[in-house]
């Protein structure tokens, strides 16, 4: 995609160094298996409701964060994911902004933080590493993401483009906005009332993220270059649990839906009107 160089006044961005894990980063993990799994479950970040129990996971050998550093320009401008990441941002926020506006809701519409951090970060949500992937703490209302987690999907999904990239903060984005609609918080309670359901109403709630992702893809078409959309579907093909988990965990333990549900909900949210993401969770 072609967007427009970031302005940081239209964005809030941050970056939170850590003191590392305890045998390495991310990095460390090596290839195969082990990373496809970890890009299964966490490519597309924890589900909110899950952040603080998988944060809490890993919580123990995480050693305490370095200050954030706040000088926007200096950490959007750091590589060029970094760069991407502010530019996809400013985008996000920008389209969702307007949305909200569209539909009488202009008060309602914050912002979400990007904290581009290293190693470990604490966050309102516990700790986190760059072994988990992006996610989402709705308790800051901050999108994480260390950036090598990219190099990582390139070297994984076989794919390096940029819209795979711009797809994984989008993804992140549309928790944000769950989180800001209220849905987030109704969902939580739904899964408390009813155990059982707990996982497929996290699916729902990831495809509703993919296709909030669609959204703002599809409001900004004059931007897409010729082989984004395929790059978007081939991500989220490579991503579903059921490619992911091999047949090995059954459709009931899916928490992000199978490839063929989040290319589905990527393309019915390309259509660019997000109401036809409500349906992802209407409560039955
Ligand atoms: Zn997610």
């Amino acid at each position: 995609m072609r967007l427009n160089p970031f302005n940081t006044s239209n964005i809030n961005v941050r970056s939170s160094s850590g003191g590392g894990m305890p045998g390495g980063r991310a990095g460390g993990l090596g290839c195969g298996t082990i990373i496809i799994a970890a890009l299964g479950y966490f490519v597309f970040g924890l589900d909110p409701f899950q952040t603080a129990a998988t944060v809490e996971s890993v919580q123990q050998g995480s050693q305490q964060a370095g200050p954030a550093s706040t000088n926007e320009e200096e950490i959007c401008n750091s590589s060029q994911y970094a760069n991407e990441a502010c530019n996809g941002l400013q985008s996000l926020n920008q389209t969702w902004a307007r949305v909200f506006q569209e539909q009488g809701l202009g008060d309602r519409f914050q912002q979400p933080t990007l904290d581009l951090f290293s190693g470990s970060v604490r966050t309102a949500c516990g700790s986190g590493s760059s072994a988990m992937g992006p996610f989402y703490c709705p308790g800051d209302q901050t999108i994480y993401i260390d950036t090598s987690f990219y190099d990582q999907l390139a070297r994984m999904a076989g794919n390096s483009g940029d819209f795979a990239r711009y797809y994984v903060l989008a993804h992140e984005y549309g928790h944000h906005i769950q989180t800001i609609t209220g849905i987030s918080g109704q969902i939580r309670s739904a899964q408390q009332q009813n155990p059982r359901l707990a996982n497929q109403l996290s699916v729902r709630m990831e495809l509703q993220a993919d296709c909030y992702a669609g959204v703002w893809a599809g409001r900004n078409r004059n931007l897409i270059e010729p082989g984004d959309i395929e790059e978007g579907m081939e991500a989220a093909a490579a991503i579903g649990d059921d490619t992911l988990t091999r047949g090995r965990v059954s459709s009931e333990n899916f928490t992000h839906g199978t490839s063929a549900q989040r290319s589905e909900a990527l393309r019915a949210g390309l259509r660019g009107d997000d109401r036809v993401c409500d349906e992802y969770t209407v409560l039955r």
